[in-house]
């Protein structure tokens, strides 16, 4: 059944993962009963992974686990979780205004972004058999897994070399594959990829198929193939990361807010703010650099106070343009004088 009610909040978050639902318990928290949208990924990205390690708190603790948890957390600080996809914003003027795919017009008098970021994977279906059994596009989330291992990195730019020389620190060896004959990557980072004994570079050739078992599920090696004479090489590996590049999910704001890096939404240093006031960013939306859940998840408590501050601001100047003078809180006898110091 399609809703096609308009429903009006302080604050609207788009988007379910760690920005998102931290955002959903500071807001909460600071009484602006936000509404959080969740998308088509409930949970985000760390709901297609297994085991996260680094998460404060938790030794291991499972992805999905660890976002049913955060989701279960902002519910009950009071965030009102709809599950829904945000099809358009439009930011041109206040309130703002957002379609839903079930049909209802959210209206908000701010919004926090938190919509991620996807990583660029290859498209084999090999790849995707494998993802978080041995295919990863994170070396800082999965290298300590591999701790003492044979490594393969695709790609040829800074993330794929920075992927590689972080790699050797747990591999035995790291082979990173490229489908061309130089890399793109800056200079300087190529002299320390080439410098680095544990890493052999092999030009020229393109994946074919990852290759494993089914029981335990697990990643054996890669199928390269050259470019140029078809000749197929099988590279036996333990972990096959993909460093060709994130895309961050900047579909409803790309021609309304200033990007940057490659697409990525603009910040003001040491804040959430865009370049439309009342308009914050969480996460890897924002964040070229590094893109872990932790880092996300403060973003997400940045953006909550910054909203937060900023309605209040919003708010203030509203009520001194109507000439009405609200008693600050707790201070009955005030006066207006003392409203104005
Ligand atoms: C396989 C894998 C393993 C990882 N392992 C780790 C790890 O071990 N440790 C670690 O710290 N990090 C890890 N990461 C990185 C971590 O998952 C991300 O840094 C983090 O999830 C980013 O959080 P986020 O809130 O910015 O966005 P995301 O988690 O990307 O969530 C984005 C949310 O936005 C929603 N959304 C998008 N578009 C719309 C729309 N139009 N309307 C409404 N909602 C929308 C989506 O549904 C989703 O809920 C891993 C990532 C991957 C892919």
């Amino acid at each position: 059944m399609t809703d096609t009610a308009t429903r009006h909040t302080r604050l609207l978050i788009i988007g379910s993962g760690p920005a998102g639902y931290t955002a959903g318990v500071y807001a909460s928290r600071a009484m602006l009963e936000p509404i959080l949208v969740q998308g088509i990924q409930p949970g985000g990205q760390l709901t297609i992974t297994t085991d996260v390690e680094n998460w404060p708190g938790d030794a291991t603790v499972m992805g999905p686990d660890l976002m049913v948890r955060m989701e279960a957390h902002a519910k009950e600080m009071g965030c009102e979780v709809i599950s829904d996809h945000i099809m358009s914003l439009d930011l041109s003027k206040r309130p703002f205004t957002a379609a839903g795919d079930s049909g209802t017009t959210y209206t908000a008098d701010a919004v926090i972004l938190a919509t991620g970021a996807q990583a660029k994977w290859l498209g084999l279906p090999s790849e995707e058999h494998f993802k978080g059994f041995g295919v990863s596009a994170c070396a800082t989330c999965d290298g300590f897994f591999y701790r003492g291992q044979e490594i393969v990195v695709v790609g040829g730019g800074n993330t794929a070399v920075e992927e590689a020389l972080f790699l050797t620190n747990f591999a035995s060896k790291v082979t990173l594959i490229h489908r061309r004959d130089s890399l793109r990557a800056e200079k300087i980072m190529q002299d320390r990829l080439f410098k680095n004994p544990k890493v052999e570079v092999l030009w020229n050739h393109a994946i074919d198929e990852v290759i494993g078992g089914d029981s335990p599920r697990g990643v054996e090696g890669v199928r390269a193939r050259h470019v140029e004479t078809g000749e197929i090489t099988e590279i036996p590996c333990k972990g096959f990361f993909v460093a060709i590049g994130h895309a961050p999910a900047t579909e409803l704001v790309k021609d309304q807010l200033e990007l940057h890096n490659g697409g990525y939404v603009k910040v003001e240093p040491g804040t959430t703010r865009t370049s439309i006031p009342g308009v914050f960013a969480a996460g890897d939306l924002t964040d070229h650099i590094y893109r872990q859940a932790v880092t996300s998840a403060g973003m997400g408590c940045m953006a909550a106070l910054d909203a937060e501050k900023w309605l209040a601001e919003q708010e203030g100047e509203e009520v001194a343009e109507a000439g009405v003078y609200a008693a600050p809180k707790g201070d009955p006898t005030a006066t207006p004088a003392d409203a104005a110091e």
